[in-house]
């Protein structure tokens, strides 16, 4: 509890801290002292408005092979599809027609989508939403594409860290991926004036307590303007099918302490989040979350972007589902805000 009560007056943790605060994290008092924190300094920034990203998951494919990842390239099972530029522009569309202002293009790392095609697909959904924010989430690439896509125009570039343990990432990845890698991806996209995510899984395989406090004092150390935490679901086609999925609280705990550490951040409550419990996006926003993603992909490719068992798939993209969604997050004491949703302080230089 004494290192939770530094954490609310400092804003800061050092590895032990956050050692200790994790032997900490299955009291509830802690819990709801940390969540009430949060949800103070989520008001101080934002007020009471939780912005909204509509998700566009534009290709399963994918060269690489994440042990813990449904869509990875070992995986035989997977019907892959990829949706054309004019699919991506019709999502856009439909999402812009009810009102959402950020898109975010996602998908596997798909060499079909090469840097030409991709700085493409980005200069004509800015030309026809000029109002709109976009975010690229399509894994690791050189500086250079990163630059040709900052550039063409993205704005955002989501690229969870994972792990922060370089042992946990080799668990978790094979060769040749690497942490090293992943992290200076991640500070060349802050470089080239992205805003930028990192984040990690919670509960997955051979993560230890000290693998979410190297998380903890790596997301401090690059003060990223977005983090996305989620729990581990297991998927049937990996290694880790028979691993038990990550802790909703434990999650829920994390995203208040992130909150605090970085009060500025925008922190989604997650769909993992809300597969595992029923409530649980309400319960993220409760604990310090302040975006939420509808997902506008085509329904007959939604169930294919498969990165882990009973994926929820809420029908958020039709009027009805985002009327209700709105509603739900009322219900959780804020207001849907139909705007970019940049994060504060940004840009730090010229976009
Ligand atoms: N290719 C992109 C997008 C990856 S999918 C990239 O590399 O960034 C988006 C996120 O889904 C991943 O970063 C990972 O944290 C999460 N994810 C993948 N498999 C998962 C699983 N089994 N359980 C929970 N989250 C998973």
């Amino acid at each position: 509890m004494d290192v939770a009560k530094r954490l609310v007056r400092e804003h800061s943790l050092t590895r032990e801290d956050a050692l200790q605060l994790l032997a900490d994290a299955k009291n509830p008092e802690t819990a709801a002292l940390l969540a009430k924190e949060a949800v103070k300094l989520r008001r101080a920034h934002y007020g009471d408005k939780v912005f909204a990203r509509g998700l566009i998951e534009f290709t399963n494919y994918c060269k690489n092979n994440c042990y813990y990842c449904g869509i990875r390239r070992g995986n035989g099972h997977v019907a892959r599809y990829r949706l054309t530029e004019e699919e991506v522009l019709s999502c856009c569309g439909k999402g812009y027609r009810l009102g959402l202002r950020t898109f975010v293009l996602q998908g596997g790392e798909d060499p079909y989508y090469t840097d030409e095609k991709i700085a493409g697909l980005v200069r004509k959904v800015k030309e026809a939403y000029p109002a709109c924010a976009l975010t690229l989430s399509i894994g690791e690439k050189p500086r250079r594409s990163y630059r040709m896509f900052r550039e063409a125009g993205a704005d955002r570039y989501l690229l969870r860290h994972e792990t922060a343990d370089p042992d946990h990432y080799r668990f978790l990845h094979p060769q040749p991926m690497s942490l090293e890698a992943r992290k200076g991806c991640l500070y060349d996209l802050k470089d080239l004036g992205y805003q930028v995510g990192a984040g990690f899984m919670v509960g997955s395989p051979g993560q230890t307590a000290e693998c979410l406090a190297s998380d903890l004092v790596f997301l401090q150390e690059l003060n990223p303007h977005m983090v996305g935490i989620g729990p581990f679901v297991p998927h049937r086609d990996t290694r880790f099918a028979q691993e038990p999925a990550g802790s909703v609280e434990l999650t829920l705990f994390l995203l208040s302490v992130v909150r605090i550490l970085l009060p500025k951040a925008l922190l989604p409550a997650t769909t993992a989040l809300g597969t595992l419990d029923l409530q649980g996006r309400e319960k993220g926003l409760a604990a310090g979350a302040n975006v939420v993603m509808p997902n506008l992909t085509p329904e007959r490719n939604r169930k294919q972007y498969d990165l882990y068992d009973h994926k929820a798939c809420t029908g958020e993209e039709s009027a009805e589902g985002l009327a209700d969604l709105s509603k739900r997050v009322a219900l959780a004491g804020c207001q849907l805000a139909w705007e970019r949703g940049d994060c504060q302080g940004w840009p730090e230089k010229g976009p």
